[in-house]
């Protein structure tokens, strides 16, 4: 059937995000609405009065949960949520999602239930409208795709790009946790597989699993921006890990950066649990990912407006793109930080 001499070039030779950069190359927006197309958190259309944004993420069973240990309704959580959170990124307030489902035959009508009960309690939660979807069957396991899609004034509306030398950069939340709780999940797997008569020992990382299975988008920190009068110069949600997503917003703003170690936040359960595991916690901070909060960069002129915001830290500064990303480490070293992301297709 196949032709002996069709090229056969492994995808993971460019990775992720070098394949969604040779599929951004054969299309060239052509509709005056599209105000940003591919690459960055949503795209961007304006059809006069507010622009809208559209981001759209895809779960799949295996790669990004585990239902052994991911509950149904934590699941249906959760896909909102991520793509709220892109929503946010783009300094956007969320107003509807469409959920899309591929169900095998394993799945039971009670099990749907379960999973929408906790779309349900998100969009309640973010004041979000569930307005469509698809379903479909599954040869096997589970597939939820959300679209979600938002509006925001278009003075408003913040870009990867748009980060200048000299910015400082912030972040919502602390890092790492989420990482590290879904080590957690998958030990304790190990040990119930191993021995099914042994119940998992959670009840003292409920602070790290329910940063893996309970996320949050961080749409109070666009509300507080909107009541501070502060707009970002640019933003991205933190989805693969900080220096992943830094080097997203460094590369489109033509940029470098640096982080300070000692200013990034890491929760003391992180901390300790990293240590359990042995490893660095910074390095759960840096390349752990789906923490979903929100890393961005102001202006030094609104440098009062973030120091006195609720949870904003500021951890590093925007330099010229020749200095590179660099780690200024707590013992006085610089350490370029290098970040691939993940490496699905490995
Ligand atoms: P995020 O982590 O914020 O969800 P992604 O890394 O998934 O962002 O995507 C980056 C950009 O690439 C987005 O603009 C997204 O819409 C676009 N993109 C990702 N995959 C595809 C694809 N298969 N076809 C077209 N655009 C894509
Ligand atoms: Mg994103």
């Amino acid at each position: 059937m196949s032709e002996q001499n069709t090229p056969h070039t492994d995808i993971g030779t460019l990775g992720e995000f070098g394949l969604i950069d040779r599929i951004a190359s054969h299309f060239t927006p052509t509709q005056n609405e599209t105000t940003k197309g591919i690459g960055d958190d949503a795209a961007v259309m304006d059809y006069g009065g507010q622009p809208i944004v559209v981001t759209t993420d895809l779960l799949l069973e295996g790669i990004h949960f585990d239902l052994m240990y991911h509950p149904l309704k934590h699941l249906g959580y959760k896909a909102i949520i991520v793509n709220l959170s892109d929503v946010c990124a783009m300094n956007a307030v969320p107003k509807h999602v469409t959920v899309s489902l591929g169900i095998s035959n394993r799945f039971s009508v009670e099990a749907i239930d379960e999973l929408y009960e906790g779309v349900r309690i998100a969009c309640e939660a973010y004041g979000v409208d569930l307005v469509g979807g698809d379903t479909t069957s599954s040869p096997s396991g589970l597939m939820i795709s959300v679209t979600a899609i938002g509006s925001a004034p278009k003075e408003k509306i913040t870009y990867r790009h748009g980060a200048k030398s000299g910015d400082i950069l912030c972040v919502t939340g602390d890092l790492g946790a989420a990482y590290l709780g879904l080590q957690i999940l998958e030990r304790e797997k190990q040990v119930f597989l191993a021995n099914p008569d042994m119940q998992p020992e959670l009840s003292e990382k409920k602070y790290l699993v329910g940063r893996q299975l309970k996320p949050e988008a961080r749409l109070e920190a666009i509300n507080h921006f909107e009541k501070s009068g502060l707009v970002p110069t640019s933003m991205i949600d933190l989805s693969d890990g900080l220096a992943s997503d830094l080097m997203h917003l460094c590369k489109a703003s033509g940029t470098g950066a640096f982080v300070e170690e000692a200013q990034v936040p890491i929760h003391d359960e992180a901390r300790l649990q990293a240590m359990e595991f042995k490893l660095d916690p910074i390095t759960c901070a840096l390349s752990g990912g789906e923490d979903y909060e929100l890393l961005f960069t102001v202006d030094p002129s609104d440098l009062d407006k973030v120091r006195f915001m609720n949870s904003v830290y500021i951890i590093g500064e925007m330099t010229s793109e020749a200095d590179g990303i660099n780690l200024h480490t707590t013992g006085g070293q610089i350490h370029p930080i290098t970040a691939q992301g993940w490496k699905h297709f490995e």
